[in-house]
């Protein structure tokens, strides 16, 4: 997300510092399947997806860098008539949206697109397949990189420690020895966001959430062209990478925290969905695993905007960060720039959870 602003407001003519405790891309973007949809639920998000998919295949023109952008499409399988209808109206809202190439599907015709899946239990599914999956590491070094030539600078292994404050407005920030003033500084700090608020005394609602991701070795049991499948009930999903499989599934037990240890006892309870759902899975050889952190809002819709004066966030995006920085960047450094917030990004308001009248996402894995 700060690589991708940091591209926008070079672009718009602004200086721009990044700053970033580690590695660039090393915080939750390196846990990330890739995945780039625009099934949502809620208009903005809709909308967002659509816009990105448009970004991400012109990213060699926009950057001069590939985002690997591949349209394999996403798979959604229904289980429950509450599901199936929710979804029926989902695709009735994005085909008005614009997405012509949404449509639902029997659950015979999501057996034929992906061999294996037991589907005698499922009572529908949808498709997209301009939806897809795009790499985390080529996007956000290909946003840092545009950046750079446009004369943005990138300080990594650079800490926050602090603010600097005059008058109640934030002027700049502190790091190790250095100080950098700043008109508009922005907290694009992931799941970590909310302790960066503290340290202005600010309730940042953003709370990290651990999710475990599981690739395999080389397995010819799924095709290089196969979608994003994910069986919505149980939140299980996988999709081809590389030679392999990558493989997942939420854990609504596992409490909020960053603890990112692999937590391969899960593994098994995977196993067991997958026997049910898609049993070849249990032919391929587990080669890698890794844990990453959600960065969670109570609506599950991100908080992007000003904060306080001279102070703005783009942070807590539930799970969908990675597709919607293309966008949000955009937005928001037209924003920071023109002085006027795209109509959409009102429903990202960090002050909305005082104010009611909340529209959550739903469509959340
Ligand atoms: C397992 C998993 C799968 C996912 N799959 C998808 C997906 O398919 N599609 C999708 O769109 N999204 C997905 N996501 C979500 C996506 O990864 C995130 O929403 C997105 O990467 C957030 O980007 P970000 O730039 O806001 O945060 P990050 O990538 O975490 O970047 C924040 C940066 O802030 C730095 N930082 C933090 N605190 C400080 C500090 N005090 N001082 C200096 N620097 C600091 C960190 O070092 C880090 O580099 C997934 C997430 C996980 C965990």
């Amino acid at each position: 997300m700060g690589c991708s602003l940091a591209y926008y407001l070079a672009r718009a003519g602004r200086r721009v510092v990044v700053i970033d405790r580690g590695r660039i891309g090393q915080g939750a973007t390196a846990a990330c399947a890739g995945g780039v949809r625009a099934q949502f639920s809620t208009e903005v998000n809709i909308r967002i997806g659509m816009e990105a998919k448009r970004v991400l295949a012109n990213f060699v023109e926009e950057t001069g860098q590939t985002a690997d952008f591949r349209q394999v499409g996403y798979l959604f399988l229904l289980t429950t008539d509450d599901e199936r209808r929710r979804f029926a109206d989902n695709v009735r809202l994005q085909r008005r949206l614009g997405m012509e190439d949404v449509v639902e599907l029997t659950p015979a015709d999501a057996r034929d697109m992906v061999p294996g899946l037991r589907t005698d239990d499922l009572c529908g599914a949808t498709f997209c397949p301009s939806d897809g999956l795009a790499g985390p590491n080529e996007v956000t070094y290909g946003y840092a990189n545009a950046a750079r030539r446009l004369g943005a600078v990138i300080r990594e292994n650079t800490p926050l420690d602090g603010f600097i404050t005059a008058g109640g407005t934030v002027r700049g920030i502190r790091t190790g020895a250095s100080e950098i003033a700043c008109a508009d500084t922005v907290i694009c700090a992931g799941p970590w966001s909310a302790p960066v608020g503290t340290m202005l005394d600010l309730a940042v609602p953003i709370e990290p959430s651990p999710r475990q991701v599981f690739v395999t070795e080389p397995f010819d049991g799924i095709g290089r062209r196969s979608p994003m499948t994910i069986d919505f009930h149980t939140s299980f999903y996988f999709h081809p990478e590389g030679e392999g499989v990558l493989f997942g599934m939420s854990d609504p037990a596992t409490p909020p925290g960053d603890d990112t240890s692999v937590d391969w006892p899960f593994l098994d309870r995977i196993t067991a969905v997958a026997e049910r759902r898609w049993p070849p899975l249990l032919d391929a050889r587990v080669k890698s695993a890794w844990a990453g952190l959600y960065e969670n809002t109570p609506d599950f819709q991100p908080l992007v905007g000003p904060l306080e004066p001279g102070l703005w966030i783009a942070a807590g995006f539930s799970g969908h960060g990675f597709m919607m920085a293309p966008v949000i960047g955009r937005w928001l450094a037209a924003w920071m720039s023109d002085g006027a917030p795209t109509a959409e990004l009102r429903a990202f308001a960090p002050d909305r959870f005082a104010a009611g009248g909340l529209q959550p996402e739903r469509n959340v894995i």
